[in-house]
């Protein structure tokens, strides 16, 4: 008898885009999910809560990737972002903004701000697969 296989009918994105990433995310249902997608893509995210755990997070250990939340407690994401770039310079790794609401010019302001793309919540999965895929094979 022939065992039925879902799982492997999709291939991971971590099997194309192997990728250390951290999630700057404040709120706590919102930081499971993005663990859990990344998760489910083959990926081992961290997350943090706050723009100043970026640093001293980026300070231990360099990642590929960044899913910057823009609004956090300490420290926003625009903020982080901008001192991400000055501290970490050409070693400083992709940003990508994730906003509550989108607003029309958002993906330019955020852009402007030092990110390299932008998704809004609620997402759907294929939105942030396709984002990521854009900003890490960007040419
Ligand atoms: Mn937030």
């Amino acid at each position: 008898m022939k065992k039925a296989s879902f799982k492997e009918e999709t291939p991971k994105l971590s099997e194309e885009l192997p990728l250390s990433i951290l999630i700057a995310e404040d709120n706590v249902i919102n930081q499971k999910l993005l663990l859990s997608i990344l998760e489910m893509q083959g990926y081992q995210p961290e997350a943090v809560a706050d723009g100043r755990d970026v640093i001293s997070s980026l300070n231990e250990k360099m990642v590929d990737l960044v899913l910057m939340d823009i609004q956090m407690p300490e420290m926003g994401g625009e903020e982080t972002t901008k001192l991400v770039r000055e501290k970490f310079k050409s070693a400083a790794p992709k940003i990508i903004a994730v906003t509550a609401y989108a607003m029309a010019g958002d993906r330019e302001k955020y852009l402007q701000a030092g990110m390299d793309g932008y998704i809004s919540k609620p997402f759907k999965i294929d939105d942030l697969i396709s984002e990521i895929r854009k900003v890490m094979i960007s040419p």
